[in-house]
């Protein structure tokens, strides 16, 4: 059974904002909703700073709160562990948005549906790579099937300290990244660039 999972590496990745903008485009996500982002901020003492680049968007919990918190089961995992919404039943209450400890999910302003990244299940279902992939400049982004240890994600996973955001909530994420700790040696500070949002 497959396991779709990503891998961004922090160290690659030079904030250019290109996974956004694809990923808008290729889910015709409307304005001020975002599935990626990209957060920015300066981190250490003059002279030694440096700028941190943190791209986020759903981790595909494994034990997600906002399949929990929709009453009626509108949002749920599909095969290969994808959380999805089904818009057909969605309501539009907002409680999935509420519940998600990442800030991953919105009501879409065009349709008052939830929305979220769906690692681009549509391109996956065709065996293409999401678009945040496909588009990242400097390859930072990796997609893949963590079940098989022949994937470059599985590889990835092998051969490097992974981690995800907020671990500490133990709902076993299928997003991990490379060079998390070092990101966050300093915290994330409050005061910081949303990626647009
Ligand atoms: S990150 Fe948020 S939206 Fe994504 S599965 Fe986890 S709780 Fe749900
Ligand atoms: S907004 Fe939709 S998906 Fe979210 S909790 Fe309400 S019904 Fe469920």
């Amino acid at each position: 059974m497959k396991k779709y999972g990503m891998i961004i590496d922090l160290k690659r990745c030079v904030g250019c904002h290109a996974c956004t903008i694809s990923c808008k485009m290729e889910n015709e996500i409307p304005e001020g909703c975002f599935n990626t982002w990209v957060e920015e901020w300066d981190t250490g003492k003059y002279p030694n700073v440096s700028r941190v680049k943190l791209p986020k968007m759903c981790n595909h919990c494994v034990d997600a709160p906002c399949i929990e918190a929709c009453p009626v089961d509108a949002t749920f995992a599909v095969e290969g562990g994808i959380v999805v919404v089904d818009e057909e039943k969605c309501i539009g209450c907002g409680a999935c948005v509420s519940a998600c400890p990442y800030d991953a999910r919105y009501m879409n302003s065009a349709t008052n549906k939830a929305g979220k990244c769906t690692f681009c299940i549509q391109r996956a279902e065709a065996g293409m790579m999401p678009a945040c992939v496909s588009t990242c400049i400097s390859h930072a982004r990796f997609f893949g099937d963590l079940n098989d240890p022949d994937s470059e994600v599985s590889k990835l996973m092998a051969e490097n300290k992974t981690e995800g955001l907020k671990e500490e909530l133990g709902l076993e994420l299928n997003v991990k990244y490379i060079g998390l700790k070092d990101a966050l040696k300093n915290g994330e500070p409050e005061e910081r660039y949303r990626g647009g949002k």
